[in-house]
């Protein structure tokens, strides 16, 4: 499987990029985790939108958000284009309803998950794990048989995210804060923290995304190499990761 970042940024985007949205492509099966601001004029980078098979929403927070109703319309005006029918799922938590009832256009079909739930899309098995955050959440553990991607999606720090990510190829955090700070007021991880998960749960990669908009964020990757001995990254624009590089 691939993974291509199309968005890092926690709140809101800086110029020319995107809040968090990730793209996972298999067998030439594609889907988006997250939909947040600026990701519909950086996805075309990497893909062709209207060829997304499913897209997979952690939260309703705007900074996963933003760019769902422009993505409806992508649909929208796409099969207008091809005298197409072509619908596209997105799958959310139906916890806030009314948020949840915005997922569905005339071209999106809202599918609900919950936290026990198994789904299956394409080569790709995805399980939830309900976060720590002002609103409900959930992280995404999928497989596609052969490697295994964790996303915590928005969390403040959480033991159970030590098993969820047990031995997983490749972890991606959100590191909004640097060691020291406390992210539990908003609900965010720190560097510290996202390392911490990294180690116990012994993955292979972390990848620290979801950035704050001050410091010096490569200071980020410095004090997670304090604990976690493994590959770490910082998140940016069309980073790829694939099963073969790992
Ligand atoms: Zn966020
Ligand atoms: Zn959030």
């Amino acid at each position: 499987m691939l993974l291509t970042v199309v968005g890092f940024w926690g709140a809101y985007p800086e110029i020319d990029s995107a809040t968090s949205c990730y793209l996972l492509e298999k067998d030439d099966y594609k889907i988006l985790l997250d939909c947040g601001s600026g990701a519909l004029a950086q996805l075309p980078k990497y893909t062709d939108v209207f060829g997304l098979d499913a897209l997979f929403i952690s939260h309703y927070h705007q900074d996963h958000i933003a760019d769902l109703g422009v993505l409806q319309y992508h649909f929208l005006v796409q099969n207008a284009i091809h005298q197409t029918n072509k619908t596209l799922p997105i799958y959310g938590h139906n916890e806030d309803e009314q948020a949840f009832s915005k997922l569905n256009h005339q071209a999106t079909n809202a599918i609900a998950y919950g936290p026990n739930d198994l789904v299956k899309v394409g080569p790709f098995t995805i399980t939830y794990l309900k976060t720590k955050h002002p609103v409900p959440c959930y992280a995404m553990r999928i497989t596609d048989g052969e490697s295994v991607i964790v996303y915590t999606a928005d969390s403040s720090y959480l033991d159970a995210f030590i098993p969820f990510a047990k031995d997983a190829d490749l972890l991606i955090t959100d590191c909004s804060f640097y060691e020291g700070q406390d992210g539990t007021g908003p609900g965010h991880m720190t560097s510290e923290e996202s390392a911490i998960i990294a180690k116990e749960a012994h993955v292979s990669h972390l990848l620290l995304s979801h950035h704050p908009h001050f410091g010096n964020r490569k200071q980020l990757k410095k004090e997670a190499e304090k604990i976690y001995r493994g590959r770490i990254d910082l998140a940016k624009a069309g980073f790829h990761w694939s099963t073969s590089s790992h």
